[in-house]
């Protein structure tokens, strides 16, 4: 849901790295003769994702009959992944790109792995190409694992080619209780189409996103319960709503879409909270 830098590496030359090494003659001259299409097919796959339209790229059982899906997830696994691989450079760069180290699919965990928007195993074409390859938490990357699209709305929004920030897409509201908490959805927007609204929506719930939120913001509260107490023994609502609105706009500043700039806004405008709902049993 988070933008990230495309990487700069091209995909014949991450294929070619990845299969400089290969001892086996035959082997080697299979995989060569694949070099052309896996060009092909990953420029065919920076357009598809450009154009939101992942979902028209076809799954297939090997690469031209002439190297199996197996051979070319053990180019990944061994090669690229693999701590000596020849193409493991190229990993590890693509790894670094995501702000802060943190998964662009929550915005919250750190990145850990690797993970393919087209899964390997599904698009073995696709299993080195850079613009597949996307800097992930563990699980965000267990939650995609084998997830193909097969219509619009089932795109997960790309961090290099799809660009949501431009619009408030997170939501929340309290619940009132004995302790206080916050519930996160998301929201549409008129200026999208209904399918970036759907995939929005649906990628916010395959992820588990609104749990994930939900629980942080319970900590957050918590952890704020004593200076806005302070707070407001001294100086009323009217200071807690003032505290807790320069917290939001603070957030804000960085990203408005965060669960921190969403849970603070949130927060500030309800009436109950501010007027003591903070405080909890
Ligand atoms: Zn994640």
């Amino acid at each position: 849901m988070w933008c990230v830098d495309r990487p700069t590496f091209a995909a014949d030359d991450s294929f070619a790295a990845c299969i400089s090494r290969v001892h086996n003659r035959p082997l080697k001259r299979r995989l060569m003769a694949i070099a052309d299409q896996v060009k092909t097919e990953s420029d065919l796959y920076a357009r598809r994702a450009s154009s939101a339209a992942l979902h028209l790229i076809a799954q297939t059982d090997g690469v031209s009959g002439l190297v199996t899906t197996d051979e070319m997830v053990k180019v990944y696994d061994q090669r690229m992944a693999g701590k000596k691989g020849p193409g493991r450079h190229i990993y590890d760069a693509i790894k670094l790109l995501p702000k802060h180290g943190i998964c662009p699919f929550c915005d919250h965990r750190p990145v850990s792995t690797l993970d393919h928007v087209l899964p390997k195993r599904l698009f073995p074409t696709l299993a080195v190409t850079p613009d597949n390859l996307v800097g992930a938490c563990a699980d965000c990357n267990k939650t995609k694992l084998s997830f193909a699209p097969s219509a619009p709305e089932e795109v997960f929004l790309h961090p290099y080619f799809d660009d949501v920030e431009d619009q408030q897409w997170l939501a929340a509201k309290v619940v009132q209780g004995p302790v206080a908490a916050i519930v996160f959805r998301t929201q549409a927007n008129a200026s999208w189409s209904n399918d970036l609204n759907e995939r929005v929506r649906r990628q916010f719930r395959t992820l588990g996103l609104a749990q994930l939120y939900g629980a942080q913001a319970a900590r957050e509260i918590s952890d704020q319960a004593h200076l806005l107490g302070v707070i407001y023994d001294s100086r009323g609502s009217d200071g807690v709503r003032e505290e807790l609105t320069r917290q939001a706009e603070t957030r804000e500043a960085v990203r408005s879409n965060s669960w921190q700039a969403v849970t603070y806004r949130t927060l500030s405008e309800n009436d109950w909270f501010c007027d003591g709902g903070f405080r909890g049993v």
